[in-house]
C-alpha cells in the first residue's frame, strides 16, 4: 500500500481549526478507499512558536519537511505579531525557498451556494486564476533609511525576470489549454508600469506562439475587476503577476460565494520540492476559537493535493462530498448564512465519502 507522507502546519488562528478537520477528511478518504494512506507530520510553527522562539519556525525546518510529498497549510497571521514577520517568515519562508512559483486558484460557484452576482449560478462562473508565485511586486526587494525621521524613504521593487515571466506564461498557457474551452486572459498594467509590465506582454505574446490552439486576450488589471462582475461567464482561465492575482482571487472567492470556500495550491511543477495546499483565506482573528470557520476552503485544497499525488478517483470522491454537503443549506457555516459549525461540515463530508458510492 501506497503511504503518502503529508507535512501538515495549521499555523494560527482558523488556521488550525481547519486543517485538523482536513486531516481527519483525509484519513477518512484513505480508509474507505484501501488503496493508500497518509502519514501525517504535524508542525506546530507560526505566531505560539514565534513567541517561545523568536521565529516563526526552526532554522532547520525546510530540511524537516523537504522530503514529504506534500505540505498541507491553514494560515500564518496572529493578533500580536505584525503580518510581514508571520507571513514572511513562515508562508512566503517555504513557498519562495521551494520554488512554488505556480499558485493555482480554482473558483466555482458550487451547488447550493449564492453568488451574490445576480444571474450568476454553477456552470457560468468557472475559473482558475495562476498567480505567479516567486517574484514580482513581492520578490522583497527593496528597502528602508532614515527610519522616523522626515528624510524617511522606503521602497519595494517589483522584481521580474525573463524566466520567471516564461515559465509562469507557459505553465499558464499548459493549464488553459487541458480546460475544455481553452481560453486565456492574460492580466496586466503596462500602461502604468511600463519596464517590467512591458517586457510581461512582450513574453506573453512570444509564449502564445508555441500554444497556437489556445485562445487568448490582454486585459488591464483594472478593466479585469470589472469584467469580473459584469462579464463573468468571459473567463475562464487568467494569469497574473503576484499582487494582481493576490488581489483578483480574493475577489473571485467572494464572487463564489465566500472566502472560506477557496481554495489554492502552490506548485513546485518539476516536483523538486514539495508542493504546498492551503485554503486561501488567513486566520480569521474576528472568527477564531469558536468553531464556526469554513473547511471547505481546506477540502477543496485536499483535492488539489490528492490530484498532484496521483490518486484522481480520491479527488473526484472527495469533491462530490464536498459538493453534496454544500448544496445542503443546514450544512452552511455563518460565512454562507447557515448556522453549522466547522465540526458539522466535516462530519457531513466525512458521511458523504463513506456513503458514497463514486
Ligand atoms: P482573513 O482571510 O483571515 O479574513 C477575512 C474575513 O473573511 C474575515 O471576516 C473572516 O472571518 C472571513 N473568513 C476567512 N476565512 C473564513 C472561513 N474559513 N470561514 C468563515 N469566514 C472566513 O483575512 P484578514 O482578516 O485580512 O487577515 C487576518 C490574518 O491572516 C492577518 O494576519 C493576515 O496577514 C493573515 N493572512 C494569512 C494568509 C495566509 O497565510 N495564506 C492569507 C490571508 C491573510
Ligand atoms: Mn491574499
Amino acid at each position: 500500500m501506497k503511504t503518502y507522507k503529508i507535512a501538515a502546519i495549521p499555523g494560527d488562528g482558523i488556521g488550525t481549526e481547519v486543517i485538523s478537520a482536513g486531516v481527519e477528511v483525509l484519513q477518512a478518504l484513505a480508509k474507505r478507499d484501501g488503496s493508500f494512506g497518509f502519514k501525517v507530520d504535524h508542525f506546530d510553527w507560526g505566531g505560539e512558536y514565534y513567541k517561545k522562539h523568536g521565529r516563526m519556525m526552526p532554522e532547520n525546518g525546510r530540511d524537516m519537511i523537504g522530503k514529504h510529498d506534500a505540505i498541507l497549510f491553514g494560515s500564518a497571521g496572529h493578533p500580536d505579531i505584525p503580518d510581514h514577520i508571520t507571513l514572511w517568515g513562515l508562508r512566503l519562508a517555504i513557498c519562495q525557498p521551494f520554488d512554488q512559483y505556480a499558485n493555482v486558484r480554482p473558483t466555482r460557484v458550487l451547488p447550493g451556494i449564492t453568488s451574490p452576482l445576480r444571474h450568476v449560478n454553477g456552470g457560468e462562473l468557472d475559473w482558475v486564476i495562476v498567480r505567479e508565485n516567486s517574484e514580482g511586486e513581492y520578490a522583497g526587494v527593496g528597502g528602508r533609511a532614515h527610519q522616523g525621521s522626515p528624510l524617511e524613504v522606503a521602497t519595494d521593487v517589483a522584481m521580474f525576470t525573463r524566466a520567471g515571466v516564461e515559465r509562469i506564461m507557459r505553465f499558464a498557457f499548459k493549464l488553459a489549454r487541458s480546460r475544455p474551452r481553452k481560453l486565456l486572459t492574460v492580466v496586466t498594467k503596462s500602461n502604468a508600469q511600463r519596464h517590467a509590465m512591458v517586457m510581461w506582454d512582450e513574453i506573453a505574446v512570444a509564449v502564445a506562439r508555441e500554444f497556437p490552439d489556445v485562445t487568448w486576450d490582454k486585459m488591464l488589471v483594472d478593466a479585469m475587476t470589472m469584467r469580473m462582475v459584469t462579464r463573468p461567464q468571459s473567463i475562464d482561465t487568467v494569469v497574473a503577476t503576484n499582487l494582481h492575482a493576490d488581489i483578483l482571487s480574493d475577489l473571485a472567492a467572494a464572487l463564489a460565494g465566500s472566502l472560506g470556500i477557496a481554495p489554492t495550491a502552490n506548485f513546485n511543477p518539476e516536483r523538486a520540492f514539495p508542493s504546498m495546499f492551503e485554503p486561501i483565506h488567513g486566520s480569521a482573528f474576528d472568527i477564531m476559537g469558536k468553531g464556526i470557520a469554513n473547511p471547505v476552503g481546506t477540502f477543496w485544497s485536499a483535492v488539489m493535493m490528492l490530484e498532484h499525488l496521483g490518486e484522481p478517483a480520491a479527488a473526484t470522491r472527495l469533491m462530490k462530498a464536498i459538493e453534496r454537503v454544500t448544496a445542503d443549506p443546514r450544512l452552511h457555516t455563518p460565512d454562507l448564512g447557515g448556522k453549522a459549525r466547522t465540526a458539522d461540515v466535516t462530519a457531513g463530508v466525512i458521511e458523504a465519502i463513506e456513503r458514497e458510492n463514486v
